[in-house]
Protein backbone atom coordinates (compact mmCIF):
# COMPACT_ATOMS: atom_id res chain seq x y z
CA UNK A 1 0.00 0.00 0.00
CA UNK A 2 1.33 2.97 -1.05
CA UNK A 3 0.75 6.71 0.71
CA UNK A 4 2.35 9.89 -0.66
CA UNK A 5 1.73 13.48 0.06
CA UNK A 6 3.64 16.48 0.96
CA UNK A 7 5.44 17.27 4.05
CA UNK A 8 3.28 17.07 7.22
CA UNK A 9 -0.04 15.95 5.83
CA UNK A 10 -0.11 13.08 8.54
CA UNK A 11 1.09 10.25 6.60
CA UNK A 12 2.76 8.88 9.08
CA UNK A 13 0.07 8.46 11.72
CA UNK A 14 -2.39 7.40 9.49
CA UNK A 15 -0.08 4.51 7.78
CA UNK A 16 0.86 3.48 11.39
CA UNK A 17 -2.60 3.11 12.19
CA UNK A 18 -4.10 1.64 8.82
CA UNK A 19 -0.81 -0.77 9.09
CA UNK A 20 -1.40 -2.08 12.59
CA UNK A 21 -5.69 -2.62 11.65
CA UNK A 22 -4.33 -4.77 8.47
CA UNK A 23 -1.57 -6.76 10.71
CA UNK A 24 0.84 -4.92 8.25
CA UNK A 25 4.63 -4.00 8.45
CA UNK A 26 5.12 -0.13 7.57
CA UNK A 27 8.20 2.02 6.23
CA UNK A 28 8.57 5.49 6.27
CA UNK A 29 11.39 6.31 3.47
CA UNK A 30 11.18 9.65 4.32
CA UNK A 31 13.12 8.22 7.28
CA UNK A 32 15.87 6.78 5.08
CA UNK A 33 15.85 10.00 3.14
CA UNK A 34 16.44 11.80 5.95
CA UNK A 35 19.17 9.27 7.66
CA UNK A 36 21.36 9.74 4.61
CA UNK A 37 21.18 13.30 5.38
CA UNK A 38 22.17 12.82 9.08
CA UNK A 39 25.37 10.42 7.63
CA UNK A 40 26.02 12.99 5.01
CA UNK A 41 26.21 16.40 7.81
CA UNK A 42 27.96 14.05 10.34
CA UNK A 43 30.69 13.17 7.97
CA UNK A 44 30.96 16.96 6.75
CA UNK A 45 29.89 15.56 3.12
CA UNK A 46 28.42 19.18 1.48
CA UNK A 47 25.08 17.86 0.78
CA UNK A 48 25.24 19.36 -2.62
CA UNK A 49 28.10 16.95 -3.79
CA UNK A 50 26.75 14.32 -5.94
CA UNK A 51 28.69 12.15 -5.97
CA UNK A 52 30.47 11.88 -2.60
CA UNK A 53 26.38 11.93 -1.00
CA UNK A 54 25.96 9.41 -3.25
CA UNK A 55 29.13 7.38 -1.99
CA UNK A 56 27.51 8.13 1.30
CA UNK A 57 24.12 6.29 0.64
CA UNK A 58 25.72 3.52 -0.36
CA UNK A 59 28.03 2.55 2.27
CA UNK A 60 25.82 3.27 5.35
CA UNK A 61 24.29 0.85 7.02
CA UNK A 62 20.46 1.75 7.71
CA UNK A 63 17.66 0.68 9.89
CA UNK A 64 14.01 2.40 10.03
CA UNK A 65 11.91 0.48 12.52
CA UNK A 66 8.87 2.02 14.22
CA UNK A 67 10.32 3.91 16.90
CA UNK A 68 14.24 3.79 16.41
CA UNK A 69 16.31 5.07 13.33
CA UNK A 70 19.65 4.13 13.35
CA UNK A 71 22.90 4.91 11.02
CA UNK A 72 26.06 2.73 10.81
CA UNK A 73 24.56 1.60 14.54
CA UNK A 74 24.31 5.38 15.86
CA UNK A 75 20.73 6.36 17.05
CA UNK A 76 19.28 9.28 14.66
CA UNK A 77 16.05 9.06 15.48
CA UNK A 78 15.37 12.80 17.16
CA UNK A 79 18.18 14.52 15.15
CA UNK A 80 16.49 13.14 11.80
CA UNK A 81 13.88 15.17 12.63
CA UNK A 82 16.15 18.28 13.42
CA UNK A 83 16.55 21.69 11.74
CA UNK A 84 19.91 20.59 10.04
CA UNK A 85 18.26 17.67 8.60
CA UNK A 86 15.29 19.03 7.83
CA UNK A 87 17.02 21.60 5.58
CA UNK A 88 19.25 20.06 3.59
CA UNK A 89 16.78 16.61 2.68
CA UNK A 90 15.24 18.32 -0.24
CA UNK A 91 18.47 18.21 -1.74
CA UNK A 92 20.05 14.89 -0.70
CA UNK A 93 16.27 13.26 -1.87
CA UNK A 94 16.52 15.36 -5.72
CA UNK A 95 20.51 13.14 -6.17
CA UNK A 96 18.97 10.77 -8.45
CA UNK A 97 21.99 8.31 -6.86
CA UNK A 98 20.50 8.10 -3.58
CA UNK A 99 17.24 7.57 -5.03
CA UNK A 100 18.17 4.12 -6.46
CA UNK A 101 20.02 3.09 -3.68
CA UNK A 102 17.23 4.19 -1.52
CA UNK A 103 14.22 2.56 -4.15
CA UNK A 104 16.31 -0.05 -3.92
CA UNK A 105 16.85 -1.00 -0.47
CA UNK A 106 12.51 -0.46 0.26
CA UNK A 107 11.38 -3.20 -2.62
CA UNK A 108 13.70 -5.24 -0.76
CA UNK A 109 12.24 -4.64 2.22
CA UNK A 110 8.48 -5.24 0.60
CA UNK A 111 9.84 -8.42 -0.50
CA UNK A 112 11.00 -9.89 2.54
CA UNK A 113 7.51 -9.23 3.99
CA UNK A 114 5.25 -9.65 1.14
CA UNK A 115 3.96 -6.09 1.40
CA UNK A 116 3.43 -3.61 3.50
CA UNK A 117 1.93 -0.08 3.95
CA UNK A 118 4.57 2.40 2.91
CA UNK A 119 5.09 6.18 3.24
CA UNK A 120 6.67 9.13 0.87
CA UNK A 121 6.29 11.23 -1.97
CA UNK A 122 7.05 8.81 -4.91
CA UNK A 123 5.78 5.43 -3.75
CA UNK A 124 2.52 4.82 -5.68
CA UNK A 125 4.39 6.52 -8.79
CA UNK A 126 7.42 5.29 -9.01
CA UNK A 127 8.73 2.27 -6.57
CA UNK A 128 5.61 0.68 -6.48
CA UNK A 129 3.31 1.10 -9.40
CA UNK A 130 1.46 -2.20 -9.15
CA UNK A 131 0.46 -1.26 -5.00
CA UNK A 132 -2.92 -2.44 -4.04
CA UNK A 133 -3.78 0.90 -2.73
CA UNK A 134 -2.50 4.29 -3.89
CA UNK A 135 -3.04 7.03 -1.66
CA UNK A 136 -1.95 11.75 -1.90
CA UNK A 137 -2.73 12.34 1.35
CA UNK A 138 -2.84 15.75 1.78
CA UNK A 139 -3.75 19.17 3.86
CA UNK A 140 -3.63 22.79 3.30
CA UNK A 141 -0.11 24.34 4.40
CA UNK A 142 -1.62 26.52 7.13
CA UNK A 143 -3.13 23.12 8.93
CA UNK A 144 0.03 20.90 8.41
CA UNK A 145 1.91 23.98 10.05
CA UNK A 146 -0.72 24.33 12.95
CA UNK A 147 -0.18 20.67 13.69
CA UNK A 148 3.20 20.83 13.56
CA UNK A 149 3.64 23.60 15.95
CA UNK A 150 1.15 21.34 18.13
CA UNK A 151 3.25 18.70 17.91
CA UNK A 152 7.24 20.48 18.71
CA UNK A 153 6.73 23.86 19.17
CA UNK A 154 7.87 26.84 17.10
CA UNK A 155 6.26 29.68 15.26
CA UNK A 156 3.58 28.38 12.47
CA UNK A 157 4.14 31.09 10.40
CA UNK A 158 8.11 29.77 9.97
CA UNK A 159 6.75 26.26 9.74
CA UNK A 160 4.02 26.93 7.07
CA UNK A 161 6.76 28.70 5.07
CA UNK A 162 9.53 26.08 5.43
CA UNK A 163 6.56 23.36 4.79
CA UNK A 164 6.09 25.07 1.57
CA UNK A 165 9.24 25.34 0.76
CA UNK A 166 10.12 21.49 1.31
CA UNK A 167 7.11 21.07 -0.86
CA UNK A 168 8.40 23.90 -3.99
CA UNK A 169 11.59 21.44 -4.13
CA UNK A 170 10.20 18.23 -3.72
CA UNK A 171 7.85 18.49 -6.32
CA UNK A 172 9.81 20.25 -8.72
CA UNK A 173 13.18 18.55 -8.81
CA UNK A 174 13.16 16.11 -12.43
CA UNK A 175 13.76 12.82 -10.42
CA UNK A 176 10.36 11.37 -8.94
CA UNK A 177 9.07 14.64 -8.10
CA UNK A 178 5.89 14.78 -5.37
CA UNK A 179 2.87 14.44 -7.45
CA UNK A 180 -0.98 12.45 -7.13
CA UNK A 181 -0.76 9.66 -9.96
CA UNK A 182 -3.65 9.23 -12.17
CA UNK A 183 -4.83 6.02 -10.40
CA UNK A 184 -4.00 7.87 -6.49
CA UNK A 185 -7.26 8.46 -4.15
CA UNK A 186 -6.47 12.00 -3.20
CA UNK A 187 -7.88 12.67 0.61
CA UNK A 188 -7.69 16.04 1.92
CA UNK A 189 -6.90 15.96 5.72
CA UNK A 190 -7.47 19.46 6.75
CA UNK A 191 -10.92 18.81 8.42
CA UNK A 192 -10.93 14.59 8.85
CA UNK A 193 -9.33 13.05 11.85
CA UNK A 194 -7.38 10.37 11.51
CA UNK A 195 -9.80 7.38 12.05
CA UNK A 196 -12.06 8.82 8.98
CA UNK A 197 -8.94 9.15 7.03
CA UNK A 198 -8.41 5.91 7.64
CA UNK A 199 -12.28 4.40 6.87
CA UNK A 200 -11.26 5.91 3.68
CA UNK A 201 -8.55 4.05 3.27
CA UNK A 202 -9.81 0.67 4.32
CA UNK A 203 -12.65 1.48 1.79
CA UNK A 204 -10.66 2.03 -1.17
CA UNK A 205 -8.60 -0.96 -0.80
CA UNK A 206 -11.67 -3.16 -0.59
CA UNK A 207 -12.96 -1.77 -3.60
CA UNK A 208 -9.68 -1.72 -5.47
CA UNK A 209 -9.00 -5.85 -4.08
CA UNK A 210 -12.54 -6.47 -5.62
CA UNK A 211 -12.17 -5.03 -9.23
CA UNK A 212 -8.78 -6.92 -9.09
CA UNK A 213 -10.32 -10.09 -8.12
CA UNK A 214 -13.18 -9.41 -10.99
CA UNK A 215 -10.46 -8.48 -13.65
CA UNK A 216 -8.83 -11.95 -12.80
CA UNK A 217 -11.91 -13.71 -13.18
CA UNK A 218 -12.58 -12.11 -16.97
O1 LIG B 1 8.30 12.39 4.87
P1 LIG B 1 9.36 13.37 5.31
O2 LIG B 1 8.85 14.77 5.37
O3 LIG B 1 10.07 12.93 6.55
O4 LIG B 1 10.46 13.29 4.14
C1 LIG B 1 11.63 14.06 4.18
C2 LIG B 1 12.11 14.36 2.77
O5 LIG B 1 12.55 13.18 2.14
C3 LIG B 1 11.06 14.96 1.83
O6 LIG B 1 10.97 16.37 1.96
C4 LIG B 1 11.61 14.57 0.46
O7 LIG B 1 12.61 15.46 0.04
C5 LIG B 1 12.29 13.24 0.74
N1 LIG B 1 11.52 12.07 0.34
C6 LIG B 1 11.54 11.68 -0.99
N2 LIG B 1 10.93 10.54 -1.39
C7 LIG B 1 10.28 9.77 -0.51
C8 LIG B 1 10.20 10.15 0.85
C9 LIG B 1 10.81 11.33 1.25
O8 LIG B 1 12.14 12.38 -1.82
N3 LIG B 1 9.72 8.63 -0.94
Amino acid sequence: MAIDGPAGAGKSTVGRQLAAELGLGYLDTGAMYRAVTFAVLRRGVDPNDVDAVAAVSRSIELSVADDLVTVDGVDATVEIRGRDVTGAVSAVAANSAVRTELVARQRSWADKRGGGVIEGRDIGTVVFPDAALKAYVTASPRVRAERRVAEIGGSVDEVEASIVERDRKDSSRADSPLRAGDDAVTVDTSELGVDAVVGVLRKTLEGRIGDRARGSER
